[in-house]
Formats: structure tokens, C-alpha cells, sequence
């Protein structure tokens, strides 16, 4: 029995990629230190591993930006807009490699970045390979080949991950018509070969081939891509071991296809997917190698030692000790670095502390759980046991997790509960009445520019630099300000600007009883970019109202409508690290109960519009087709128990930022908020065309303008997508904003974007 990683965070555990990276770009620092940078993260993170005890350590799971990236580097896969930056005296191959990560704006050249999308259904972004019909392929870079021979150099014999084939073209996108990107396969596989070539020169062992595509639904001709690309490779390296890694769901339909390529180690997600264990274990050939993906790379609990044992324990009396790994569910670059540095007792107490591991926690429990499974001597791993035993039991037990009143709350949630009082075409008149809201409305997302100074305040209250009141006025100062331009300008329903929120997912976290945060638990979002979710870790309660004063506040200070502005259940638990002791449903319904109690203690303070904001629905959507009713059944009623508390007359929002509604619009009619804002501009309004087709009853405010850059659009821009809209929805049924929440953006342009922007509402109202 073995153990192994499939990889380490590589944005070291003070964020010493990031900060170097940052200082890079901005001019601060040169090429030298930055690959300095890396090397000491490398050597740092095999070292660890080594130490811990983990027999196969991987390499080249370190990436300065982002591993998909990588590949393309290596393979040659660079767009031809690079080539200028190619050609440029003095650039070298990482500012070719960050030109393609962030796009190159220098030297009178102004070339955009490659476009990044989700990695699975995670948090995690990765720079969409671009491929083009006849692409060919050629080995770039040797940083593959490069890392494998520095942790050679440190005694360390590691196994290099690559990509597999199938699932790199997968992952990319055909930027031109006539042809198929899995048709690719046979310019790309020399280029493999090319590479193992080299690894086999060097005395590689193992390499590990990610295809996370195998726990995905594949058409015909990626299954037989698969078989014949795996037949080519083994047919060429007879001596090379091949760890095969799929993760975040189960094999289900792709499992023979798995079973039957001529690998050394198949890998799989037991934590994801544990039930697939028993048709592995029977389809799985002869002499292969299963690795058990026990550890959960996804999520900051400790691992539950005793039901590992028992599923290491099922697996070695079916196919023996000899053909059982030990290994993480998947790369650890999905969960924060390290646990030893949360020494902040306030912000983390010892209670739950002690049920929590991160990345180099990980590790040592793949090591443990090894040990344990073969009663290896001389090791302390019994006494891991008992201590892992008994966190186990406290955690099932304490009284931090288990708020019996919620709990109750949750069991007597009935189907009214989830139904506003009449619907809406009835709700609509009422609201016509009640509001008397002009044609076109105009209001905005929620956010304004969350300057530097703004968030100076923060730090400096959080210090101690400044006093509760001290802040308090100086938010107060800036909302006032925010709600007498919005007036002057002539906005319909104004926002408060959300001065005072860090973040819209931890802003409700630290007000809500069952969260908890971390100091230094962050995890790589994309680049230098990391984030650092709230735990949730306990049933969720709301002790008090967490928006209301602001609000009220804010609404007191003008007689047009003030929106109330919170974030949704399901977006409240998909930012989060989220308890895995009971179903995610349950817990989205706990946080719905605190906002529906949130949106009526605003009804009843007099708030008439209220936005419940939702960006993640749509993320939140399991890989696999055949699971999505599941989930968004209770994602769409946790939206609407939020939002079913009120009367008629109170307008309930929402708002989404993404562009794909097509297969889910009936979900989001189901969603029943009276307005939703949604993403339009860059697809030209194009997206409401869904909408459109749908009927979509309730009312829709498109963006008609791009928050993301600093652009300030034309009058009659907005004019010409609104008269597309137009053209679609009845105009009874429109409102008018911008895409998104302002808070990235500058003052300047914000104020001449949105004056813009009345005035284009006004033009409409004119016909
Ligand atoms: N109300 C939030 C804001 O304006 C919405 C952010 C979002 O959609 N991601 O910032
Ligand atoms: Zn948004």
C-alpha cells in the first residue's frame, strides 16, 4: 500500500506567489526573484511531503498563474496575438506566459488576454485553451521536464502531472467553425509522447494524467479517443506507470472505459462520490492499482479516520494491500495551506480548530490513515487515532454545532412557506399602485466604488485605529453622500452603496451564528487572485437583524425608494467552505430562514423594494446532467423561502450575474422574484432572447452597460440595446441598470456612466 498526492497549493502558505507576482507586474520586482519565488514554494512543499511520509510526491503542480495555462505554453498552443510579445527584445517566456494570463497592454501593443472560465464546479478559474482548425502542436516549454529534474536535484523522485489529452482539448474552445477540438488529438499526442520521451530519459516512474472529463458525461468519440490515445501512449512507454486521476464526481457510465485503459493506477473520488467504489472495485482489471481518493481536497474538515479505515478495509479484501493507494480526493490546490498558522483564537476557537485540516494537515492524514490501515509499528498513528476519534465525537456532540430551535424551525417549513401570499400578475398591480414607479426604472445593482479609502476605514477599525463610531460616521458620511447624488442625477430606487460590506458573502457570515473565519485560510481563485470563504461550520442563526440600520439609515435620508440589499441562501453557502455532517440542502435552508427573517424585519421598518442577490446559482449546478433537478429543487425553494415572508405590495429582486439561462429559465421563472437584473451588455442583449422565448412573466432589468472596465459607455449605446430589448420584452416589463455591483470601479467613471444612463431611460420614456 502507497501513499500519494495528486497535488499542493502552490500559492505558498503567506500568499508569497501572489505578493511576488503582484510586485512583478507592477514593476516593483524583477524576473529573477520571481522564479527564486517558485523554487523555494517547489522545494518547500516536496520537502514537506517528503518528510510527512507521502511515497509518491508530484511535480510540476506548481504554476505561477494557472496549470491549464501551463499546458498550452508547453504544448505550443500560444495565439498568434502573441507573437509580437514573443518577438520583443529582453521579454522572456514568463512574460509571454502573464501576456497570455492578463493580456498586454506596453510598448504601443494592446493585446487582450485569453478568456477564463470555471474549473469544474469549483471556485478555481483556468485560461480556456483557444484552438484553431489544423492547430499543431510542439513542445514550448520544458518546465514539465524542468521540475522533475529539480526535485531530482533535491533527492526527491517525483511523479509529474500532466493534463491528459482528452481532457485538455475538453477544456479548451474551437475558435473557428469546421472542426472538432477532440479531432485534435493526433497533432497533440506527439507532443506527449515528445515529453515522456524526455521523462523517460530523466528515470521517471509514475506520471499522473488528470482527466477529470471521466466523471463527466462523454459522447461517443471521447470515449474512444480516450481508448486509443491510452493504447498509443502505453504501446510507446511499456515501462511507464501510469496514474490515471479523475475526480469531483463518480465514473458511473465511463467506469469500463476507465477499467480498460492500460494504466498502472486508476484514481478516484471517494468523497465526492464514494458510492462508486463497488462497481470499480468489479469492473477494475487485474493488476491494477486503485487509489482511494479518501482525504478531502475540496473542504477544511479533518478526515473521519474510522469510516476511512472501514472503506481502505472493503477495498484491500477485495483486490489485496498491494493494489491499495492512500491519496487526497483531489489536488489540495483547493483548500487553504495551512492550519498551524490560524493561531487567532478569537476568529478560530480551539473547539473547532480541532475539527479542521488543511492542505498539510492533508497530508499527514493520508499518511496516518496508511499506517493505520497497516498497522505499520513504531509510528504514533494509534495515538492519531484516538485523538481524531475523539474530535469526531465532539464535533458530533457540541453544543457550537446544534441549535436545536433551528432545526426545528427547519422540519415545520411547510409549502406556503415558500409561496409568496397571491401571484404575481396579481402582486404586479399592487405594486403598480403601491410604488408608482415611472417607465424604464432606473436603479443599480447594490455596490458603489469601494475605494481605497473606504477600505482604509475598514483596516484601520479592524486594527483598533479607529473607533466603532469613528467608522460608523464615516460610512454614514459616505452612504449620505452616495444617496444625495444618486438623487441629483435622478435615479429611480436608489442603493445605500454598501460601504460598510468587506465582502458580500463574509459581510452576512460574520453576523450569522454557525460561521467562523479563518486569518490565513485562503485558496486560489484564479492568478494572483485568492479568496478566503467563511466556514460554516454549525446550524445558522440569525441573532440579529444584519442590514437594517444601514438601511433604514440610508432610506431616511431621501423620499425615493431605498433598496434593501442582501445575498441569497444559495450564494451565502456556495462562497462558503460549508459543513459536510449533514446535507447541503439542509444547510441552505437554515440561511434562507435568516434571510427571510431579515427581508421582513426591513418590510416592516418600511423598505418597499427589496434585492435578494444570487450570482451563484448557476455554479452551483452538479456536473452531471442527471443531478440538476435535485439540486435546483432545493436551491430555487431556498431562494423563495427567503424571499416569501412579505406582503404583495413589497417588490422582491434578485439579481445573477452570468450569461448561460438557456437550460435553467425555468428555474429562474420559478425563482417568482418580481424583478431580476441580470448580465446583458456584452452579449449585446442577445441573452434575453431566452427570456423572450420563455414568456418570462415577471418583470427584467438587462444591463445595458459592462461594469468590468472602466469604459464609460455612449448614451446611445444604451439607447440602441434598450431599443433591443425592447424589441423582445414588453417595455412595461423593463427596468434600466448596469450589469453588475459598482465596487470595482472608479468614481469618475461611474458618475458620467450612470448620468448616461438616466438620460437613456428618459430618451425611452419619450416614445
Ligand atoms: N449587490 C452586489 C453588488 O452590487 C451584487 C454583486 C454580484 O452580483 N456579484 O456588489
Ligand atoms: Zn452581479
Amino acid at each position: 500500500m502507497l501513499t500519494q498526492n495528486l497535488g499542493y497549493p502552490r500559492i505558498g502558505s503567506h500568499r508569497e506567489l501572489k505578493k511576488v507576482c503582484e510586485n512583478y507586474w507592477a514593476a516593483k520586482t524583477g524576473h529573477k526573484t520571481v522564479l527564486q519565488v517558485g523554487k523555494n514554494i517547489r522545494q518547500e512543499n516536496w520537502q514537506m511531503q517528503k518528510q510527512t511520509g507521502i511515497a509518491i510526491i508530484p511535480s510540476n503542480d506548481f504554476s505561477f498563474y494557472d496549470q491549464v495555462l501551463d499546458h498550452s505554453l508547453m504544448f505550443g498552443a500560444i495565439p498568434k496575438r502573441y507573437n509580437e510579445v514573443i518577438l520583443k527584445k529582453g521579454n522572456t517566456e514568463l512574460d509571454l506566459y502573464f501576456a497570455m494570463a492578463r493580456g498586454y497592454q506596453q510598448d504601443g501593443l494592446d493585446i487582450i488576454a485569453m478568456e477564463m472560465t470555471k474549473w469544474f464546479d469549483t471556485n478555481y478559474h483556468y485560461l480556456v485553451p483557444e484552438f484553431y482548425k489544423n492547430q499543431q502542436f510542439k513542445l514550448f516549454s520544458t518546465k514539465i521536464i524542468d521540475e522533475f529534474y529539480e526535485a531530482k536535484q533535491l533527492g526527491i523522485t517525483t511523479k509529474p502531472v500532466l493534463i491528459g489529452p482528452i481532457s485538455y482539448l475538453l477544456l479548451g474552445k474551437e475558435k473557428e467553425n469546421g472542426f472538432e477540438k477532440i479531432d485534435l488529438i493526433k497533432n497533440l499526442l506527439p507532443v506527449y509522447i515528445d515529453i515522456l520521451t524526455r521523462l523517460d530519459a530523466l528515470n521517471v516512474e509514475y506520471v499522473q494524467f488528470d482527466e477529470p472529463f471521466l466523471a463527466l458525461d462523454l459522447n461517443e468519440k471521447e470515449q474512444k479517443a480516450f481508448q486509443e490515445t491510452y493504447r498509443q501512449i502505453s504501446n510507446a512507454f511499456p515501462r511507464l506507470k501510469i496514474v490515471l486521476a479523475t475526480y469531483f464526481d463518480a465514473l458511473d457510465n465511463n467506469t469500463e472505459l476507465a477499467a480498460s485503459l492500460p494504466i498502472t493506477v486508476l484514481h478516484i473520488d471517494l468523497v465526492r462520490a464514494p458510492q462508486q467504489l463497488d462497481k470499480v472495485l468489479e469492473v477494475l482489471g487485474d493488476r491494477t492499482i486503485l487509489s482511494l481518493g479518501l482525504v478531502d481536497g475540496r473542504n477544511i474538515w479533518k478526515n473521519d479516520f474510522e469510516n476511512s479505515l472501514s472503506i481502505i478495509d472493503h477495498a484491500v479484501k477485495k483486490i489485496g494491500e498491494e493494489r491499495v493507494w492512500i491519496a487526497p480526493s483531489c489536488s489540495l490546490i483547493h483548500s487553504p495551506c495551512d492550519l498551524d498558522n490560524e493561531t487567532n483564537e478569537k476568529t478560530l476557537t480551539p473547539e473547532i480548530k480541532q475539527w479542521m485540516a488543511f492542505a498539510k494537515q492533508k497530508i499527514a492524514e493520508v499518511v496516518v490513515l496508511k499506517q493505520l490501515a497497516t498497522k505499520e509499528q513504531g509510528t504514533a498513528a494509534e495515538t492519531k487515532f484516538a485523538e481524531n476519534k475523539l474530535a469526531q465525537q465532539n464535533r458530533k456532540t457540541s453544543d457550537l454545532i446544534h441549535n436545536p430551535e433551528v432545526k426545528t424551525r427547519v422540519k415545520a417549513i411547510v409549502t406556503k412557506d415558500a409561496e409568496r401570499l397571491n401571484v404575481f400578475s396579481t402582486r404586479k398591480m399592487k405594486q403598480r399602485a403601491a410604488l408608482n414607479l415611472p417607465a424604464y426604472t432606473t436603479t443599480t445593482i447594490g455596490s458603489f466604488p469601494q475605494t481605497t479609502e473606504v477600505r482604509s476605514w475598514r483596516a484601520k477599525y479592524k486594527k483598533g485605529d479607529l473607533s466603532q463610531k469613528q467608522y460608523d460616521d464615516l460610512i454614514a458620511d459616505e452612504t449620505a453622500k452616495a444617496v444625495k447624488w444618486q438623487e441629483e442625477i435622478g435615479l429611480d430606487v436608489l442603493v445605500h452603496g454598501e460601504f460598510e460590506r468587506n465582502d458580500m458573502v463574509e459581510y452576512f457570515g460574520e453576523q450569522l451564528e454557525g460561521f467562523t473565519f479563518s486569518k490565513n485560510g485562503w485558496v486560489q481563485s484564479y492568478g494572483s487572485r485568492c479568496v478566503k470563504p467563511p466556514i460554516i461550520y454549525g446550524d445558522v442563526k440569525r441573532p440579529e437583524p444584519m442590514t437594517l440600520n444601514w438601511t433604514v439609515y440610508a432610506q431616511s435620508l431621501t423620499s425615493k425608494y431605498m433598496k434593501g440589499m442582501l445575498t441569497g441562501p444559495v450564494t451565502i453557502l456556495q462562497w462558503s467552505f460549508v459543513r459536510n455532517d449533514q446535507p447541503r440542502a439542509e444547510t441552505c435552508t437554515q440561511i434562507a430562514l435568516a434571510i427571510r427573517d431579515e427581508v421582513c424585519d426591513l418590510e416592516k421598518a418600511g423598505i418597499k423594494i427589496i434585492q435578494i442577490d444570487e450570482p451563484a446559482i448557476r455554479e452551483g449546478l452538479p456536473l452531471r446532467k442527471e443531478a440538476w433537478q435535485n439540486y435546483l429543487n432545493w436551491a430555487i425553494k431556498a431562494f423563495r423561502i427567503s424571499a416569501s415572508g412579505v406582503q404583495d405590495e413589497t417588490q422582491i429582486h434578485t439579481h445573477m450575474c452570468y450569461s448561460e439561462f438557456n437550460d435553467i429559465i425555468k428555474n429562474i421563472a420559478d425563482m417568482d422574484a418580481d424583478v431580476i437584473t441580470i448580465e446583458t451588455s456584452r452579449s449585446q442583449m442577445e441573452l434575453l432572447d431566452v427570456f423572450a422565448d420563455f414568456n418570462y412573466p415577471n418583470e427584467i432589468g438587462p444591463g445595458v452597460y459592462d461594469i468590468h472596465s472602466p469604459r464609460v459607455p455612449k448614451r446611445e449605446e444604451m439607447i440602441h440595446l434598450l431599443k433591443k430589448a425592447k424589441a423582445v420584452i414588453p417595455q412595461e416589463q423593463l427596468w434600466v441598470n448596469p450589469d453588475c455591483g459598482l465596487k470595482t470601479r472608479g468614481w469618475d467613471e461611474t458618475k458620467k456612466a450612470l448620468i448616461e444612463m438616466v438620460e437613456a431611460a428618459k430618451e425611452m420614456r419619450k416614445d
